[in-house]
């Protein structure tokens, strides 16, 4: 054993902390908004359940941020935690402005004005973030408010630029609501000024991870990886698929990010919102096949903002998310605004956990072999087969070691039944690890012998109460140690 190992034992709090979330595999991202942003209510949902924060950059301006930013880092160096925390730019998205007592109530026949004056809306003008929505749109056109829930139909354009609109569906305009024309191409670059400000910000704070919304090509995550790497950040690339145009070169996106979010709030307003299931599910199973972690995102336990239970449906819905092999499912106004945020992360923590107690395996392997034409053939078949010889003796735990994350995020990949360990001196990367199924990420950076390695990360695992004498592990690595080669290695040990 190595004479360092104490280094790694500090953290005697997590021995508890460890069996409370032992089996939730399946994480959960929560978004931060006034309704959670103190230290003690962050602190709360992350007991309650929560693996990564996402910071809506659509919302709050940059000190808000830096305070839930501050907040989020204590709790990893004081708990035994390690939550990412997640950067989402709007992207070219419209939206109205502020709202007048937040909230505006609109019935079918109301006319209503949409204009590019910055003014607090009421029902004689709205404020919209878009100066050129006089010349893109014409009369007949249909405008949808608030993820379609509210729809509105172009009936005059003013010598002005302002828009008239009348009320086709009502219900509650509140401030800073998203807007979507389905009818029309919108004219506005990947990343905004707005984003690119919002960006240098990501960049400065070192978030995990930056989300890019309204992903259109492939092309978008190159701008934003070159920006990334111009800055020598380590901030990872989320692409939000939310148009019709991602989904015709998908597999070039998903290979150009680091994960995915499938965002059915705007998805469901851009497409007929009855692809969005086989969308999902088909999404869900190209990111598993290219090792990239996947986010189900959008009113996944909306009706809880105000209410204590979920909808049936929604139940439902999580736990689909859970079956079909998401890497995390998300919650935003339940969180950011909602009533209960803790109430109803610790509800989704359960549907959850009971979902992955049951005998219902992935059993993804005949499907995702390793590929001899791939260039990572060898270390994807070590993987491959650690997962394997783990389920076939029944092994307790999967260790891994990574540099890079690839084979934390191959490894996961797999979806093993055996719970998952993963080792790396790169503290980013330990934080970024926690959108990924299964992965439970350790801090350690001793480069003595493999033999070294395997035995201290068994022993802090057995000291932070992972493991027990009599526990079978399956572990990876790579020799010659300094050498950081990819993964060359299998080993199975018996706890003593
Ligand atoms: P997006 O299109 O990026 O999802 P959104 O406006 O739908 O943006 P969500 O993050 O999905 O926002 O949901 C969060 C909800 O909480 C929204 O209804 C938003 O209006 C509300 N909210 C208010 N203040 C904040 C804040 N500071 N951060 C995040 N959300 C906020
Ligand atoms: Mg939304
Ligand atoms: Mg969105």
């Amino acid at each position: 054993m190595s004479k360092h190992l104490s280094k790694y034992l500090h953290r005697t709090m997590d021995k508890q902390a460890g069996i409370e979330h032992a089996f939730h595999r399946t994480k959960i991202v929560a978004t931060v908004g006034p309704a959670c942003d103190t230290y003690d209510k962050l602190l709360e949902l992350v007991k309650a359940g929560v693996n990564v924060f996402r910071l809506n950059f659509s919302h709050g301006s940059h000190e808000d941020k830096l305070k839930i930013i501050e907040h989020i880092r204590n709790i990893n160096s004081t708990e035994p935690y390690n939550i990412a925390i997640l950067g989402d730019l709007q992207g070219p998205k419209l939206r109205v402005g502020e709202i007048e007592h937040n909230a505006l109530p609109v019935v079918p026949g109301d006319v209503l004005t949409f204009t590019n004056e910055k003014l607090v809306g009421t029902k004689e003008r709205i404020y919209v973030s878009y100066p050129n929505l006089h010349e893109d749109v014409k009369v007949g056109n249909i405008i949808m408010i608030d993820d379609g829930k509210i729809e509105v139909k172009v009936i005059s354009i003013e010598r002005n630029n302002d828009v008239k609109v009348e009320v086709i569906m009502g219900g509650v305009i509140s401030s800073k609501k998203g807007i979507n024309l389905p009818d029309t191409k919108i004219s506005l670059p990947a990343l905004t000024d707005k984003d690119l400000e919002d960006l240098e910000f990501i960049i400065e704070q070192k978030l995990d991870w930056v989300a890019l919304s309204f992903v259109r090509s492939v092309k978008d995550i190159v701008i934003l990886r070159s920006k990334l790497d111009e800055k020598k950040s380590k901030t990872k690339i989320i692409a939000k698929i939310e148009k019709p145009e991602a989904l015709t070169n998908i597999r070039d996106i998903i290979v150009e990010s680091d994960a995915i979010m499938v965002a059915r709030g705007d998805l469901g307003v851009e497409l007929p919102v009855e692809r969005i299931p086989l969308i999902q599910k088909q999404l869900v199973r190209k990111c598993i096949h290219r090792a990239k972690p996947v986010i189900v995102a959008t009113q996944m336990m909306e009706s809880m903002i105000d209410r204590s239970k979920p909808n049936r449906s929604e139940i439902t819905d999580v736990a689909n998310a859970v079956l079909e092999g998401a890497d995390a499912v998300m919650l935003s106004g339940e969180t950011a605004t909602g009533a209960h945020p803790a109430l109803v992360v610790e509800t989704m923590r359960k549907i959850i956990m009971e979902v992955e107690s049951t005998e219902y395996r992935f059993n993804r392997e005949e499907d995702l072999k390793p590929q001899a034409h791939s260039p990572s053939f060898l270390s994807d078949a070590i993987c491959y087969n650690a997962c394997k010889i783990a389920r076939d003796v029944n092994a307790e735990a999967l260790v891994g070691m990574t540099q890079s994350g690839y084979t934390a995020f191959i490894l996961s990949s797999y979806r093993p039944k055996s719970t998952l360990h993963i080792f790396s001196k790169e503290r980013t990367l330990i934080n970024q690890l926690s959108l990924s199924w299964g992965v439970r990420a350790f801090y350690y950076d001793e480069e003595e012998s493999l033999d070294d390695i395997i035995e201290d990360q068994i022993e802090i695992l057995k000291e932070r109460g992972f493991l027990k004498q009599g526990d079978t592990v399956v572990s990876t690595g790579s020799t010659p140690v300094h050498l950081h080669l990819p993964t060359n290695v299998l080993k199975i040990t018996k706890v003593d």
